[in-house]
């Protein structure tokens, strides 16, 4: 299985919209396959598509949750059906690395999709599988975290890339 490259802030692919998915073939497999082994390489919790340079709208999360279990799965054409409530957590992202910026989110939150296997899905998350699941969903619609910080935390973020490539 491949370890996909993850595209990191300011690469253009993470501004784009991803694409639904018409065909769940082989090709998505290996995708999601790969998506995994990358997610799980870099000690991720999530992982959409557009990260690794693909455009299909795919996303992938591990989250521990609080009773030891694991939320491991694999969302294809996910659509935000409901949400409600509010919380704040400091996020962090595989596409920016060193970035963490408090984010605003619902705390409860019903999507619904694909499975890998082409079966209808419907979640109900809240917690840090909500988070994880409306920040994976936000890459598919091309937003990032620091599309969510202040411009004083952008500009400082942009600032230390640029220090440490010159270094
Ligand atoms: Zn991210």
């Amino acid at each position: 299985m491949p370890v996909y490259k993850i595209y990191t802030y300011p690469e253009s692919i993470l501004k784009h919209k991803a694409k639904p998915v018409h065909d769940i073939n082989d090709e998505i497999q290996k995708l999601v396959d790969g998506m995994y082994e990358t997610m799980h390489f870099a000690s991720g919790v999530g992982l959409a598509a557009t990260q690794v340079g693909n455009e299909n709208a795919v996303f992938v999360v591990d989250v521990p949750a609080e009773n030891e279990q694991r939320y491991m799965f694999t969302v294809i054409n996910p659509v935000l059906v409901e949400s409600s409530g509010e919380s704040s957590r400091e996020e962090g992202c595989l596409s920016l690395p060193g970035f963490r910026v408090d984010v605003k989110r619902a705390e409860r939150i019903v999507i619904k999709g694909f499975d890998r296997n082409g079966k209808d899905l419907v979640i109900e998350a809240q917690g840090l599988l909500a988070v994880a699941i409306q920040h994976e969903m936000d890459h598919l619609n091309g937003i990032t975290l620091i599309d969510k910080a202040s411009l004083l935390k952008r500009e400082a973020y942009i600032k230390s890339l640029k220090k440490g490539s010159r270094e």
